[in-house]
């Protein structure tokens, strides 16, 4: 198999890899694991290959399927995902594709047939969907691709063959931010730890300039020692009430950063490269009990916001708790 691009995923893609040349393709796949994993690049690989005419390695990206492919227009591909106002995948869709499926291809090859966020199908879909893979034509191939595997029936499990896509190392994650965004190595590491290891969330955080420029705020904001100026960052966190986990996390490694570089002296050791000089200067400021009770701090207020806490309350509790670990 032509893998080049890929990073990282060896295991799986020798896997596809030995499915692929053994010629042993099943009726039904399902793509499982966290949003941003790569669920779609790798599907997309493994379908493309499948379909490519070109002899050799798989998929050529140049003759005319792969070309059709890319195109979205390949007449043997078809995509089903909920419809944009519904949060679930009604059954007339399922139903709909057991009418396509029992048509023969009209390319001399597989008839593909994605199904995003499958385990979004109402159980009566579900249902339908079983029926085919039950007694699926010989030319047909289904993908099913799924954060929550927990939500697709056990009967639909034992059919499909699963590949599991878990997270990356992050070395590997952030070359794929490198490669993607051409951001610094250094950088690219950062968002990478904090995505911990999911390729599509690294590349989210490092492509969203508020995240960005909010770290930024808040990794010179703590510098200041003053009291009021660590209750200054508390609106940083309030911008990004949706999604303040991504900062909670930020600021944790930031203060488990510090304590790496009190407890070793190494600063090859940190994640947050790209600051070392502010990582430098702030060491001195804590002490190491400190900074655990900082962490711990972070960690409370993460869990209280969990809990539907009071989110004014919880990040000025934990910016006390800033306070209280400086020296
Ligand atoms: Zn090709």
């Amino acid at each position: 198999m032509n893998t080049s691009g890929i990073v990282g995923q060896s295991q799986l893609l020798r896997m596809m890899d030995s499915i692929l040349s053994g010629g042993r393709i099943a009726h039904a796949y399902i793509f499982a694991g966290p949003r941003g994993a790569g669920k779609k690049t790798l599907s997309s690989l493994f379908v493309k290959a499948m379909l490519c005419r070109t002899p050799g390695d798989k998929p050529c990206h140049a003759c005319k399927t792969c070309r059709q492919y890319d195109s979205g227009n390949h007449p043997d591909v078809s995509r089903i995902s909920r419809p944009e106002d519904k949060q679930i995948i009604p059954v007339d869709l399922i139903r709909a594709m057991r009418d396509d499926i029992i048509v023969k291809p009209f390319q001399n090859g597989k008839k593909i047939f994605f199904i995003y966020e499958a385990d979004r199908m109402t159980e009566q879909a579900q249902n339908a969907l079983l029926k085919t893979l039950e007694e699926p034509p010989d030319h047909a191939c289904i993908i099913l691709l799924t954060e929550n595997m927990n939500a697709l029936l056990p009967t639909i499990l034992s059919r499909c063959q699963i590949f599991r896509i878990s997270s990356l190392p992050v070395r590997d994650a952030a070359q794929i931010v490198m490669q993607r965004l051409g951001l610094p190595a250094q950088e690219a590491r950062v968002y990478a730890a904090l995505a911990r290891g999911i390729p599509g969330l690294a590349l989210e955080l490092a492509g969203d300039g508020d995240f960005r420029e909010q770290r930024n705020r808040l990794l010179a904001g703590l510098d200041s020692a003053g009291l009021s100026g660590l209750l200054e960052l508390g609106p940083v966190f309030a911008q990004r009430r949706e999604s303040v986990f991504n900062l909670l996390d930020m600021v944790e490694l930031w203060f488990r950063d510090l304590l790496v570089m009190k407890e070793t002296g190494d600063e090859s050791l940190v994640v947050n490269a790209d600051k070392v000089d502010l990582l430098r200067r702030q060491t001195m400021r804590f002490t190491s009990k400190g900074l655990m009770d900082i962490i711990q701090s972070i960690e409370r207020c993460a869990r209280s916001l969990n809990n539907y806490g009071n989110f004014e309350l919880a990040i000025d509790n934990m910016l006390l708790g800033f306070k209280e670990g400086v020296h």
